[in-house]
């Protein structure tokens, strides 16, 4: 199964894609993970994404393509992934789309989780990040056992630089005129499923499950 998870910042595209990854056992991937694990080792590409990301801004295309399609070659994605943060623009989906029909494959659903801009703010305030294992938590909405430590892995949690508030509004700005339109994209293709996701986070999954089949 081949999913892409659509949606604003702060939508639960990543809370949901961890769920779909348990339940259905394909990779979570997550390009905005992935350029974080690259920031906390000081590689080149960390360096070069980190500044885009700061500022709210989407890192290249050109440097996103080449960092996902080189993660498509690992052996874990023969049965198919979970998409979160990819693609992220037009020209990203239109690559994804070739590479995929060079085999003879499509991707199954892109599932759009809605929530609309007001209640985007509030959730990334209290966003809480574990940058070894990806995990997100909320101080209210989805609070750990322990504050401030990760669930799944014992380290410490942080909150993003890019969440603060200022930075949120120049990402949903730049989500509203360079992802939006992939609503579009691949409502056309026919893979397009929607999901309300104001609802708390089991009732969120629920509604996908009901999509993806048990
Ligand atoms: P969120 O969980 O809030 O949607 P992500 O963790 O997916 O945020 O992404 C954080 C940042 O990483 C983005 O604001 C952007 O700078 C960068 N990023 C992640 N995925 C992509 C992508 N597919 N294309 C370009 N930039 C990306
Ligand atoms: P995205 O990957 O789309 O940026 P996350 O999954 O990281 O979003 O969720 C953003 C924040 O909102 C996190 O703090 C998360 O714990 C919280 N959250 C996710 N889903 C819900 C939900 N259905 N209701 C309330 N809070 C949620
Ligand atoms: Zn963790």
């Amino acid at each position: 199964m081949k999913i892409i998870m659509l949606g604003a910042p702060g939508a639960g595209k990543g809370t949901q894609a961890k769920k779909i990854a348990d339940k259905y056992q394909i990779p979570h991937i997550s390009t905005g993970d992935i350029f974080r694990a690259n920031i906390k080792e000081g590689t080149e590409l960390g360096k070069k994404a980190k500044s885009y990301m700061d500022q709210g801004l989407l890192v290249p295309d050109e440097l996103t393509l080449e960092l996902i399609m080189d993660r498509f070659q690992n052996p874990d994605c023969a049965n198919g992934y979970v998409l979160d943060g990819f693609p992220r623009t037009i020209p990203q989906a239109e690559a994804l789309t070739a590479a995929l029909e060079k085999n003879g494959e499509t991707i199954d659903y892109a599932i759009n989780v809605e929530v609309p801009d007001e209640n985007i703010v509030t959730r990334m305030s209290g966003r809480r990040a574990c940058l070894a294992c990806g995990a997100t938590y909320h101080v209210v909405y989805a609070p750990t056992k322990t504050e401030g430590v990760c669930d799944r892995c014992g380290e410490k949690l942080v909150l993003r630089d890019d969440d603060k508030p200022e930075t949120v509004k120049k990402r949903l700005d730049v989500y509203h005129s360079q992802t939006q339109p992939l609503i579009d994209y691949y409502t056309k293709q026919g893979k397009l499923v929607e999901v309300d996701g104001t609802q708390n986070v089991d009732a969120v999954f629920d509604a996908i499950v009901k999509i993806l089949g048990a």
